[in-house]
Order: C-alpha cells, then sequence, then structure tokens
C-alpha cells in the first residue's frame, strides 16, 4: 500500500497514513485533534507533472525555449 502525507486544516499537523489508492482521496480524521476534514497533501512529484493551473510552461516539446528564448533550438533542452 502506498503512503500518504496529510494535512489537518484544524490544527495544522502532518501525518502519514498507509492507505490503498482507491481510498486515498478520502477525508480522514486527524490523529492529533480528531477533526475529520484532513487532506492529501500531493507529493511534489506529483505536482510538477500534473500541472493543474495550466501556467505550466512546457519544458519539453514546446515551440519556445524558456532558457535561450528561440523559437527552435535543439542546443539547450535539458
Ligand atoms: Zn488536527
Amino acid at each position: 500500500m502506498p503512503l500518504y502525507e496529510y494535512i489537518c486544516d484544524a490544527c495544522g499537523c502532518r501525518f502519514e497514513l498507509l492507505r490503498s489508492f482507491s481510498k486515498a482521496d478520502e477525508p480522514v480524521t486527524c490523529p492529533k485533534c480528531e477533526a475529520p476534514g484532513a487532506r492529501r497533501l500531493l507529493s511534489t512529484f506529483a505536482a510538477l507533472s500534473k500541472g493543474s493551473d495550466g501556467t505550466t510552461t512546457s519544458v519539453a516539446g514546446g515551440s519556445s525555449c524558456a532558457s535561450c528564448a528561440a523559437t527552435s533550438c535543439a542546443g539547450c533542452k535539458r
């Protein structure tokens, strides 16, 4: 089972739980203050690959290069 990290809005504590993937997004009760609204934290890795707000600047396959501002750049891509 994967390990997920949760944060409690009520007391601000973070804790980790082993949960099955299908239950990962279900609400959790905080083990410290027993408030029911703890939410799952996305790992940095998952947040990076998701790009949920559409503000992501494409690193691979974009039409312009972020590091040299050329329209087509093969030299400085990663
Ligand atoms: Zn709490």
